[in-house]
């Protein structure tokens, strides 16, 4: 059984990894926070538990794994060349997932915002920060 248990907790540990507090969420959050937006995180009562969520701007803000969510014509989304269709389902998969989610919210009066991790790389992050704020400010001038 001891087997089991790593395998376990591993595959815990690269869930953790892959989907919580990393690391250009965490640029996303500081930003925000440095700017005076207030938030609350990975909220279980939504549809897929956003990343980052601003009840006043009723704003919900998922932060994406270039590869696990499959952004199209990026760089960073390359198929592996091994248990390609595998990993190609796998991943149509999650897209599939991840517009239920965005389907639901919006249902629900939720603005959604999706950053792909490409967006918030060196090169693009400023203006991608920058477009973020003005979106949020916008919303709450309508
Ligand atoms: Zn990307």
């Amino acid at each position: 059984m001891a087997d089991v248990h790593t395998k376990e907790v591993r595959s815990y540990n690269m869930s953790q990894i892959r989907s919580k507090n990393t690391k250009p969420e965490l640029i996303v959050r500081k930003y925000l926070f440095a700017k005076g937006f207030r938030y609350r995180l990975h909220t279980k009562d939504l549809p897929g538990k956003p990343d980052i969520v601003l009840p006043k701007y009723k704003t919900v803000i998922f932060v994406h794994g270039c590869f696990w969510h499959g952004h199209e014509g990026c760089k960073y989304f390359v198929v592996p060349k091994t248990k390609t269709e595998w990993w190609l389902n796998k991943i149509a998969r999650n897209k599939q997932l991840d517009n239920d989610h965005i389907n639901k919210l919006r249902a629900d009066k939720w603005n959604v915002i999706t950053l792909f991790e490409c967006k918030l790389k060196r090169a693009n992050i400023d203006s991608t920060l920058k477009t973020l704020i003005k979106k949020l400010n916008k919303i709450l001038t309508k």
